[in-house]
């Protein structure tokens, strides 16, 4: 009989949909090369089910009109 029963997955935490949606939402500012390469990345993140990096990218998204980027 095998005991090989070693399941040591490294799961992302779970987050609703809505909260989802909150911390994705952002719009790139047109023409802003930072803005699109993060929204690139984000799309990717999202895709790949790592919310918390496509919450990273949309929070430098966000800070373009606090003018930390431009
Ligand atoms: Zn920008």
């Amino acid at each position: 009989m095998s005991t090989n029963h070693k399941t040591t997955q490294a799961r992302p935490n779970q987050l609703p949909a809505g909260l989802h949606a909150w911390l994705l939402d952002c719009v790139p500012a047109p023409g802003c090369g930072i803005c699109t390469a993060n929204w690139h990345q984000l799309c990717t993140a999202r895709d790949n089910g790592n919310i918390t990096k496509a919450a990273r990218h949309a929070t430098e998204i966000r800070d373009h009109v606090s003018g930390v980027h431009q």
